[in-house]
């Protein structure tokens, strides 16, 4: 090693530095976890400003997500001392394409100040539309036409690229004509979505030869992390974009791809060559991040998909401890005893900042939270809401303060509309009007309007029924158990079903969350009991600087590194989700795995992986089976562990051949080897589940079904 060489390149193996050096042409960079694929990014573009090939205003680096690009910019200033001048472009695909809107609107008819809308003003723009062109909005939600057009232009089609058998997706194949008419109400109101962003630059570059020679001409190179989730649209950008030049370097991992529900094609990887003869491939196989347990826990995990490109892997570090696999009880105790790790840790002199709990579905970091809550235990929610402040969350409270207390007037503002009733912002105006008039609540101003015509019939009407169906309610409450009530609420205001009729991925997660919140009242004695919990938890929302617990879900956690990893429930119906097993596709199956990987991969000193045997769902206890991942992890690297005493387990699983860890070992072996540890009774080594997962049938006939796909930020 040559004395002069700089700091960002020292440190480095040797694929990592060919990855840095070939700076011309085009370059893959295909690798597992932990192999530093994004420190090799980041010091390719420190040697591309160090060196001068470029200004850092000629480099494009397009990241996943926000977080990711603010690590690298703190790494580029880190590595340079901060002697750079100027910035490169730095940021997501979305970012990017935003800035460079700003200067072409014109060219897709908006200005530069479009502004851009988010999901809700969309969803409202779509059902202008929806109910403008005599649909019915029940029978077309308009969500589930969002989630089309978020197809569509994720894999880079205009109205004018979808063709009838596309079209036929939605309304009875009037889907193009009201994509159209959604594109156009967009441009009056010099507006974008998100998706929008993306398509209408890919729209300039096809269209306008001379803008896109200009961002040709800028940007000498072109570097793109976690490639893997790359969609459609975002490809063909790229592609438009690095030819002719061709220094393009991606860096990726097929089996990290977990964004195919949103369009993400790992099939992008394979195109890669072809579509760049002769690009420079690199493999790195030496592991950084974790220990060999965690690493070989990992690999054993994913090996169990098809169509991987395969990929060895290798670490220098100490062994270190095995990954724990703990069975506990139910889901309190699960928190229990993670923030009894965590506490011991700390106690250690940890940071907090090294502790990460991975969730697959939000709702799961309820019960987290309000242990951490009760212990004080500092934690923060990253790349979502903390539990009580999510929207359903709180319009489900709205109902149950007004039956608490009909004077809750911020309540009934929230919930007077919510799902829509026909009471449109003039209905309340007037009854404001009312009941500062009066100086009585809304709720009771409400009620003394029903006879008067200051309001429409059709509001007088709605308007009833909502005032009827809270004295009705409430007169409930004092015969049903809160949980019920909150329940029944949610069904007959036509909450539940307003998202039922989403249909989408997000929807299910809401309606996740209010089963979780309906849970979490039956701790508690009554409903005023549980009221006084919430405003005590939400109180103490204000995150205290310094050292926090990170509680996230795994979409969320990609890229991103913890000294210390809790994994928590891995249960079948909620990882693999619900959804993934109803879908019961293996490709929906397979992207469960590739989360499974994700998740462990995020460890660097410590995994714990955890399985509830009970949890409850509608105030029943219903016993769950741990996850087919947890037998899938090789038994050499893991250790097993349950906290349950006496009693016969009411987790037992039985595995499939295919499945079947020990297979290999022969039935004999097989069997001993599988009732070492003492959560895994085996009756035999052979055979499909002995149990009939009688959790997933109960939560697929419930009104709420289990399953979700997590969701990460999608802001710039
Ligand atoms: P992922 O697939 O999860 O995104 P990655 O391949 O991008 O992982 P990095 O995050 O770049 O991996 O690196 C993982 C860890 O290894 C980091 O802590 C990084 O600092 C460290 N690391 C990377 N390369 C080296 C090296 N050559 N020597 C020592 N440590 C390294
Ligand atoms: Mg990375």
């Amino acid at each position: 090693v040559p004395a002069s060489e700089p700091a960002y390149i020292a440190g480095l193996n040797p694929p990592q530095r060919e990855a840095v050096l070939t700076t011309e042409g085009p370059v893959l960079v295909l690798a597992g976890a932990g192999t530093g694929k994004t420190a090799a990014l980041t010091a390719r573009l420190a040697h591309l400003i160090a060196t001068r090939k470029a200004w850092p205003s000629q480099i494009l680096a397009v990241t996943f997500t926000n977080k990711a690009a603010r690590e690298m910019k703190e790494r580029i200033s880190a590595i340079s001392g901060g002697a750079i001048e100027g910035m490169p472009w730095l940021g997501t695909f979305h970012a990017t394409c935003a800035k460079m809107l700003r200067s072409h609107a014109e060219l897709v008819g908006i200005q530069s100040n479009f502004t851009i809308i988010d999901v809700d003003d969309q969803i409202r723009l779509i059902k202008q539309l929806i109910t403008a062109s005599n649909l019915d909005e029940k029978r077309w939600p308009a969500r589930q036409f969002a989630g089309l057009v978020d197809r569509w232009k994720n894999r880079g089609w205009t109205p004018a690229d979808i063709d009838a058998a596309e079209s036929e997706a939605f309304a009875n194949g009037r889907g193009q004509e009201l994509y159209a008419a959604y594109q156009e109400r967009l441009r009056t109101l010099n507006a974008c979505d998100f998706g929008d962003l993306l398509l209408h630059m890919l729209v300039i570059f096809r269209n306008h030869p001379d803008v896109l020679e200009q961002y040709r001409q800028r940007f000498l190179y072109i570097l793109v992390d976690e490639y893997q989730d790359t969609n459609a649209a975002q490809y063909d950008w790229l592609k438009l974009l690095a030819e002719p030049r061709r220094n393009l370097c991606c860096v990726g991992d097929d089996d990290q791809s977990i964004y195919s529900w949103r369009g993400a094609e790992v099939a992008n990887i394979l195109r890669f060559e072809k579509d760049f003869p002769g690009a420079t491939v690199i493999r790195l196989e030496q592991n950084y991040r974790s220990t060999p347990h965690i690493l070989a826990a990992a690999t054993g995990l994913i090996a169990h998909n098809s169509g991987r490109l395969g990929k060895t892997l290798w670490t220098e570090q100490a062994q270190g401890d095995k990954v724990r696999v703990i069975g506990v009880w139910d889901g309190p105790e699960e928190a229990r005893r993670v923030g009894e790790d965590i506490e011991r840790l700390q106690a250690r002199g940890i940071s907090l900042n090294e502790t990460a709990i991975l969730v697959r579905a939000q709702f799961q970091t309820r019960e987290f939270e309000e242990r951490f809550i009760a212990i004080g235990l500092n934690y923060q929610i990253v790349g979502g809401f903390r539990f009580y402040e999510r929207a359903e969350i709180r319009d489900a409270l709205a109902y149950l303060r007004l039956i608490q207390s009909p004077a809750d007037d911020l309540a009934f503002e929230r919930i007077v509309n919510t799902p829509k009733r026909g009471l449109g912002d003039k209905a309340v105006a007037t009854i404001h009007r009312l009941a500062r008039a009066r100086g009585e609540p809304l709720l009771l101003a409400a009620a003394q309007m029903l006879d008067s015509d200051e309001l429409t019939p059709q509001a007088r009407r709605s308007l009833g029924r909502f005032v009827g169906d809270l004295a009705r309610w409430r007169q409930m409450a004092s015969e049903l158990p809160h949980p019920e009530l909150a329940r029944i609420m949610l069904d007959e205001s036509g909450y539940t079903a307003m998202l039922q009729a989403e249909r989408s991925a997000e929807a299910a997660g809401r309606l996740e969350n209010l089963a979780e919140l309906t849970r979490a009242m039956e701790e508690y004695d009554n409903l005023s009991a549980f009221l006084e919990h919430v405003s005590l938890v939400m109180d103490n929302d204000s995150v205290s600087a310094g050292d926090k617990v990170t509680i996230m879900t795994i979409h969320a956690a990609k890229g991103l590194e913890f000294h210390h990893v809790w994994l928590a429930g891995w249960e079948e119906g909620v990882f693999p989700s619900q959804r993934s097993l109803d879908e019961g596709g293996l490709a929906s199956l397979e992207e469960e795995r590739r989360l499974a990987y994700v998740a462990i991969t995020r460890a660097r000193r410590n995994a714990t992986i955890l399985h509830a045997a009970n949890r409850r769902i509608y105030g029943q206890w219903t016993s769950s089976i741990p996850s087919r991942f947890v037998a899938e992890l090789p038994r050499e690297h893991i250790e097993e562990e349950t906290t349950m005493t006496g009693g016969e387990s009411l987790w037992r699983a039985q595995w499939s051949e295919r499945t079947d860890p020990f297979a290999h070992l022969g039935p004999a072996q097989s069997m001993r080897a599988s009732t070492r540890g003492p959560g895994w009774q085996r009756a035999s080594a052979t055979g499909r589940y002995n149990n009939q997962p009688q959790r997933i049938v109960e939560a697929k006939a419930s009104a709420v079904s289990l399953g979700n796909r997590g969701r990460d930020d999608l802001s710039l």
